[in-house]
């Protein structure tokens, strides 16, 4: 009975399988990293060894403050974050093109991004 209880929501996987955070393959266990798409996974059990970031705010920063790359300095992608924020400020003087391109871009990341720098996923 409490074997069963564990593996209810299970039933299509092996014992030693689970999904891939991820893309939702089915994996080993045992595997660190997804042989599919690479995604390192942490079991229910593992503490992350940072706090996860909120994808509340991360959404929030990046339609307001997305052309600096803010969200992206919060989420710890800071090289994309450095990246929006220099082609904001090179080229925003060009009738704000700069800041046209980088708010696309924030968009994009808004549907994209659903981990942090750390590979831990948002809240
Ligand atoms: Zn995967």
């Amino acid at each position: 009975m409490p074997q069963e209880y564990e593996n209810f929501d299970n039933e299509n996987l092996g014992k030693n399988e689970r999904y891939c955070a991820s893309c939702g393959n089915p994996i080993q266990k045992k595997d660190i990293f997804c042989p599919y798409c690479g995604t390192k996974q942490y079991s229910q059990q593992t503490v992350y060894p940072y706090p996860p970031k909120e994808r509340v705010i991360y959404v929030l920063l990046a339609l307001f403050l997305g052309c600096f790359g803010v969200h992206n300095f919060y989420a710890g992608h800071t090289n994309t974050g450095i990246k929006q924020l220099l082609i904001t400020l090179l080229l925003g003087w060009l009738f704000g093109i700069g800041a046209l391109i980088t708010f696309i871009w924030a968009i994009v990341d808004i549907i994209q991004v659903t981990h942090d720098g750390n590979g831990v996923p948002f809240t």
